[in-house]
């Protein structure tokens, strides 16, 4: 732990992930005093254990695709293809080494301290690591979550995602509990790195919160790469014997595997905070309640990220901790976090892109809307015969033709969703697209000529 220059900040953050990094360093910018806390490594979920390995195993198993996609294209490999579960985690961790070494640095040249340790509240406006107190006119919580666990027998031989980025060899059969985000991106990479891959979720569909049709042609196309997805299924018990696991459902199965991962969702990283000494509400599920800025039932104390709100992604997380600074110390006290339109990516095979309102949405609220939507075989996929399609569709509020919600399943949504986001968010309207001429050939021209709405 490197001495502190002032045990007297201006702002004092516990937890230098997303939002919590980016809140100390826009506040040291506009000349506060700041001091980070920080247990783990830094830069949290997203560098160490979410979005960025992920991303980076994501490309991995894309790359599984493309051999095997590249004969048809006149490329032949004389030579057996092999993958090496082990070569791709070495590397991987030296990359996000190299992240965490730029995180440090940024802190350092924004001159925020950093403490290595966890810290928790001594009182409200001091808190402790590795027993040094630590006083502050501010305090901001941004500590995150981590992974949730079914609360059944046998829960001791589940990994989370925390592991699943660290685990010696790659699963030769998995079962993933939950069908959100997590579970449906790591049911599409290990696939395609040659793992026997089951998901049991308990509702009746994949994602959801999203819009319907991407939730089945999402269920379609991973079924066809050979995914087992069974719905309506929970996990009653899981048993171990030697390195074979057996997982019991409540429809009476026993799927037998070497790695069952839970991907249920995630808690709050409170219960070490010792909130009770500065007088913090905080929800039964040890989330933290703030009200619009950010602030918790102590005036001074703030909370930002997935502590806080119902989200859970890195880019909300760095607005909320960039606002928060902007509005304490920058003189801005306007500045706050959009929270309409936001959009966002599941990194499944194929990818999602999603902004604004589904279907279910704009039902549930009785707009009078159109559909538009297309379902078309890419280009790459009609020499190398594989049989995926990719899924487009826009949600248009009928009188005002404003499209309230864009939605699509394949290569490369992610990055053209982007895009669409900064349409949804200037109000653009179904006209403005209709009068956008195309890319050719691309997949992206499709949201530009879709002519006719659905029946
Ligand atoms: P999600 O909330 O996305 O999905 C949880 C899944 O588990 C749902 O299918 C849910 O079912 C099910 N579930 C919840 N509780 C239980 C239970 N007790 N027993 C059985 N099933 C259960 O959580 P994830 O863990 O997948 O991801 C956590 C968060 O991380 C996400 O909310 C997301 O915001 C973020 N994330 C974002 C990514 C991205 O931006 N690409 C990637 C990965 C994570 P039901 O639908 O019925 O509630």
């Amino acid at each position: 732990m490197m001495e502190a220059k002032n045990d007297d900040y201006d702002l004092f953050v516990i937890g230098a992930g997303s939002g919590g990094v980016r809140a100390a360093r826009i506040a040291a910018g506009h000349g506060a005093k700041v001091g980070i806390a920080e247990g783990r490594d830094m830069g949290g979920t997203c560098v160490n254990r979410g979005c960025v390995p992920k991303k980076l195993l994501v490309y991995s198993a894309k790359m599984r695709r493309e051999f095997d996609d590249a004969k048809a294209y006149g490329w032949n490999f004389f030579g057996v293809l092999r993958f090496k579960w082990q070569d791709l985690i070495r590397n991987k961790d030296r990359e996000i080494k190299r992240l965490n070494g730029i995180y440090d640095s940024l802190l350092d040249n924004s001159r925020v301290d950093i403490y290595r340790g966890y810290a928790k509240f001594s009182d409200p406006h001091t808190v402790e690591v590795d027993g040094k107190k630590i006083k502050a006119k501010r305090i901001l919580i941004a500590t995150g979550g981590k992974p949730r666990f079914p609360d059944i027998p046998g829960k001791e031989h589940m990994i989370s995602s925390d592991e699943a980025f660290h685990m010696p060899a790659l699963p030769k059969k998995i079962v993933l509990i939950g069908g959100g985000y997590i579970s449906v991106e790591f049911a599409c990479i290990f696939r395609a790195m040659g793992s026997e891959v089951t998901v049991i979720n308990r509702g009746g569909s994949l994602l959801r919160t999203f819009d319907e049709d991407l939730q089945t042609h999402l269920a379609e196309e991973m079924e066809k790469q050979g995914i087992k997805i069974i719905f309506n299924c929970e996990p009653t018990k899981v048993e171990k014997s030697g390195s074979a696991l057996r997982v019991h459902t409540n429809q009476g199965d026993v799927l037998s595997c070497d790695t069952v991962m839970a991907a249920i969702g995630r808690d709050a990283n409170t219960q070490d905070l010792n909130l009770e000494a500065a007088g913090i509400d905080a929800e039964p599920d040890g989330r933290i309640k703030t009200n619009k800025d950010s602030e918790t039932n102590v005036p001074h104390i703030y909370a930002v990220g997935d502590i806080a709100n119902d989200h859970n992604l890195t880019p909300v997380a760095l607005e909320e901790g960039h606002t928060l600074a902007d509005r304490l110390f920058g003189g801005m006290p306007n500045r706050y976090t959009d929270y309409t339109n936001i959009p966002t990516a599941v990194f499944s095979q194929p990818p999602i892109g999603t902004v604004g309102m589904t279907e279910q949405q704009a039902r549930e609220q009785k707009i009078d809307y159109e559909i538009y939507k297309t379902a078309f075989r890419p280009m790459k996929n009609t020499l190398s015969g594989r049989d995926e399609r990719t899924y487009m569709k826009l949600i248009v509020e009928r009188g005002s033709r404003k499209v309230l919600g864009a939605h699509m399943l394949g290569d490369d949504a992610p990055e053209i969703i982007q895009m669409t986001a900064i349409v949804l968010k200037m109000g653009g309207t179904k006209d403005d697209f209709d009068r956008t001429i195309g890319v050719h050939p691309t997949a992206a021209e499709e949201f530009v000529t879709m002519r006719d709405p659905a029946p």
